[in-house]
């Protein structure tokens, strides 16, 4: 199989734009997990904002890398503190984005990846729109949703169950998206989720500085 080629550099000298809030949902098991981290990996312009949560971490998982690993009381606190863009329950822990350097980043043309689901998805595109694009990933049917979450050898039973009925609800609200693509071939999703990455970059709406000759244009 080919190598994807190398993501092209999209911020330019002559431009200056806002950095976007690039969100990727999916039901667990549609493969939101390998397509955020090969974006990370391919993509040298966007960070990953990483989320508060209450949930205890899985092997391998590293707190401040995947998740700030925090306690209930700790979580209680920094709701209390006004901390987070957006929090949410989600499998009965709770999962939030916090503010911290998030708004500031923004505004020098940091872009952030935000691997958060539904609920959380409408209260950052309630609280910033323009700086939003929402992606939802989906399998290609719910019979492969199912045999992919049963290959995962970290689940019990019981949480598989409870993870097909949240997909079920998660994909009940894919309409509170702007683009939506299928994850069947994993490169091939990929380059769609980079075609939509680099084309939201270049709305003319993101610009904050305007190219040289085109100032000289229009003062002309
Ligand atoms: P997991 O525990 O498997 O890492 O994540 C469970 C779910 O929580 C995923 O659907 C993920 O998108 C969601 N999630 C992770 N971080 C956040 C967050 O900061 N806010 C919200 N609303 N959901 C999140």
């Amino acid at each position: 199989m080919d190598s994807p080629s190398p993501v092209s550099p999209i911020q330019s000298p002559a431009l200056r734009r806002r950095g976007l809030m690039f969100i990727l949902s999916s039901p667990s098991g549609a493969g939101k997990t390998t397509l955020s981290r090969m974006l990370l990996e391919q993509d040298p312009e966007i960070k990953l904002s990483v989320s508060v949560t209450t949930r205890p971490p899985r092997p391998g998982e590293v707190d401040g890398v995947h998740y700030h690993f925090r306690s209930d009381a700790e979580f209680d606190a920094m709701v209390e503190e006004d901390d987070f863009y957006e929090w949410a329950h989600v499998f009965g822990y709770r999962y939030g984005t916090p503010k911290g350097i998030i708004r500031a980043a923004l505004k020098e043309g940091q872009d952030f990846l935000f691997d958060i689901d539904w609920q959380g998805t409408q209260q950052l595109y309630q609280k910033d729109q323009q700086d939003v694009v929402r992606v939802f990933i989906l399998p290609p049917s719910i019979e492969e949703l199912h045999r992919r979450l049963r290959s995962r050898a970290t689940d019990s039973e019981e949480v598989i169950q409870s993870r097909m009925e949240r997909a079920r609800a998660e994909i009940s609200h894919w309409d509170g998206y702007d683009y939506v693509v299928i994850n069947d071939d994993v490169q091939q999703c990929f380059g769609k989720v980079r075609e939509v990455l680099d084309a939201e970059r270049m709305k003319r709406q993101r610009q904050t500085g305007l190219i040289p000759f085109v100032r000289e244009l229009m003062a002309g």
